[in-house]
């Protein structure tokens, strides 16, 4: 299966994601995980993010699009499920993650679309600056960092609502209440993939 996880900074893309990823045994491709993995390790790629990532704006199209073309190149990628978990963020990488998709011959099966009040959100946000030490947590490049969302990636929403993959999740309440809400709308797609492959053969 293929599941992108789309959600405002805030919004427990990242801890679900990992419970997801647990539940399906499945790659997790994080872009923020991997830039600040790359910052931290000094490469070239990590050098030229950097100051992105501190100011919360998004990283240029090209660099991301390319750090995810070359992990779903890898084998792995089409024998296993993969989560992709903040990538796309703008229409352009939408796009051409829909050309790397065609010429690896995979499809989307679900998009999940996390929900949950502003309000919510940037209390959650205050918690996690004081827990995880981001830098890009404080108020002012949070502040950024939800406009951001709102301008470029909000519009992935009804992009992919637009193809019938949308699925909303209310992200409120607790991490269980909220993973259970995920795993029944990733059963259903599961479901939905078994009885097209059946209906091919
Ligand atoms: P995240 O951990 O997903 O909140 O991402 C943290 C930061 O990494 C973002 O504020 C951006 O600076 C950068 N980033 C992560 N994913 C992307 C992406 N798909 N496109 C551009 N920048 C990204």
């Amino acid at each position: 299966m293929l599941i992108i996880l789309l959600g405002p900074p805030g919004a427990g893309k990242g801890t679900q994601s990992k419970r997801l990823v647990q539940y399906l045994d499945a790659i997790h491709l994080s872009t923020g995980d991997l830039l600040r993995d790359a910052v931290r390790a000094g490469t070239p790629l990590g050098k030229l993010a950097e100051s992105y990532l501190a100011e919360g704006k998004l990283v240029p199209d090209e660099l991301v699009v390319k750090l995810i073309a070359d992990r779903l190149s890898l084998p792995d990628c089409k024998t296993n499920s993969v989560l992709l978990d903040g990538f796309p963020r703008t229409l352009e990488q939408a796009r051409a993650l829909d050309a790397m998709l065609a010429e690896h011959d995979l499809s989307l099966d679900v998009v999940l679309a996390l929900q949950v009040d502003r309000d919510e959100l940037l209390r959650r946000l205050a918690k996690r600056s004081t827990i995880e030490d981001r830098t890009d947590d404080d108020p002012q490049t949070v502040a950024k960092r939800m406009d951001i969302y709102l301008a470029q990636t909000a519009p992935l929403v009804e992009y992919y609502e637009r193809r019938g993959i949308l699925k909303r999740i209310n992200g409120m309440g607790s991490t269980d209440e909220v993973f259970e809400r995920i795993r029944q709308a990733v059963d259903e797609a599961r479901s939905r993939e078994r009885s097209t492959d059946s209906f091919r053969r």
